[in-house]
């Protein structure tokens, strides 16, 4: 939209949202807000409040949330160009934080985080996976492909691959990913199937928590509950574990781990692969006596949304009173927790709570979340949902 041409429709403002807004928080929800009569979706629209003008972003007639918001400056038109200037903002931003030389892999737009809502970029080396949060975001996907095909160009990707939630793949640019993408993570090798893999293919956001556990894993016996494809598995292999087994009940995700292994010359035969429940596991590995020196738990959400809050956190305190039965005195527990409904201080108190119930004192020695490729602005703190805890037991 050059300056010259029509301004957007505008959407007033019910509520007094001007200083969540001004903080940066790019949701509106509906309810708060009147809009000037039917709008399609994707449309981008002005949000006046009783001051005019406070900010420039795309509605949404469907979603709970209205308006997802671009721009507070009146003067940035929401088109193709803001968008190339974001996307690049965003791969500038990563400097230091990548290094290219031994990571191929990493969240290049992290949505909100990144001043672009709704819009998530991954790449894994030469393919690019979008995924779109809401109708809003997919209506402008064309200027987001051309957007990330010309900041990508000099990285060498030459496909763009839309994995949205609840849909099927789709070829937005170029030709079919291919079954196997090898990337590199840390100078760590994973194959990764960004067509049928969780989320845009794999857990890009533990690559440096999979990192931090290596200095503790020489010479232990780790466990790797709901490991997935094995990404803290190899880590702690290559940091010199005994032996590692990794527990999901996946078993697909399992033979991928153990491809993962190879890919790396370890020796898959020399760790263990147990296809189960890890709530059952933990019971019969308990009552068999197994102990390990250092076991990771990174379950899957178990809070999708703000009602189920409390039945989530008696989860996690189930869960890690269960896995200290199975760590050894002295031995380390990693807990995670990717639910962004639960902050980290009531993550804290599942511990805590775990903790007393188990009878094990627990040492926190590291609190750490997500890393700099997953940023998030200071005003939404929906987007910090990653929390990762290594405590030390007695
Ligand atoms: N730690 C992994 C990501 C875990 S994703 C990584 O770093 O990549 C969650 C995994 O938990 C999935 O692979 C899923 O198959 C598995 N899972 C979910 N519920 C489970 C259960 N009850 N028992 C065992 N595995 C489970």
């Amino acid at each position: 939209m050059p300056r010259t041409e029509a301004r957007p429709p505008v959407v007033k403002l019910k509520k007094d949202l001007a200083r969540h807004i001004r903080a940066g928080h790019p949701w509106i929800y509906r309810d708060a807000l009147a809009p000037p009569g039917p709008l399609p979706t994707g449309a981008v629209v002005d949000v006046h409040g009783t001051g005019g003008f406070l900010g420039r972003g795309l509605w949404d007639a469907r979603s709970p949330i209205g308006v997802r918001l671009w721009t507070l400056d009146p003067a940035e038109p929401l088109d193709g160009d803001l968008l190339k200037r974001r996307v690049a903002e965003a791969l500038a931003a990563r400097r230091g934080a990548i290094d290219p030389a031994e990571t191929d892999a990493f969240r290049l737009v992290n949505g909100e985080g990144d001043f672009m809502p709704g819009i998530v970029v991954d790449l894994y080396r030469d393919t690019a996976v979008v995924r779109f949060d809401g109708d809003a975001a997919r209506a402008i996907a064309e200027k987001v492909v051309d957007a990330v095909r010309e900041v990508t160009r000099p990285l060498g990707v030459v496909r763009v691959y839309e994995r949205s939630r609840g849909a099927k793949g789709n070829i937005l640019h170029g030709d079919e990913p291919p079954a196997v993408i090898e990337v590199r993570e840390g100078g760590v090798r994973f194959a990764v199937d960004v067509r049928h893999g969780q989320k845009t293919g794999t857990f890009l956001d533990q690559r440096e928590n999979r990192r931090a556990i290596r200095p503790y894993c020489a010479g232990v016996e780790v466990g790797n509950l709901f490991s997935y494809t094995g990404g803290f598995s190899v880590h702690a292999a290559l940091g010199g574990a005994r032996r590692v087994t990794s527990v999901d009940s996946a078993a697909a995700a399992l033979e991928s781990a153990k491809s993962n292994f190879v890919l790396n010359g370890l020796d898959p035969a020399a760790h263990a692969f147990d296809c189960a429940d890890v709530f059952e596991w933990l019971e019969s590995a308990r009552a068999g006596g197994r102990r390990f020196g250092l076991l990771v738990v990174d379950p899957p959400s178990f809070a999708p949304s703000e009602k189920s809050v409390e039945k989530a956190l008696a989860a996690y305190r189930d869960l890690f009173a269960a896995s200290l039965g199975v760590v050894e005195p002295g031995g380390i527990l990693c807990a995670a927790s990717c639910s962004s409904h639960v902050d980290m201080e009531s993550f804290l108190g599942t511990l805590r709570d775990a903790s007393m119930r188990a009878r094990r004192p627990l040492r926190i020695l590291e609190i750490r979340g997500q890393p700099a490729d997953h940023p998030t602005v200071p005003a939404f703190k929906e987007g910090r949902y990653l929390k990762f805890v290594l405590c030390r037991t007695r």
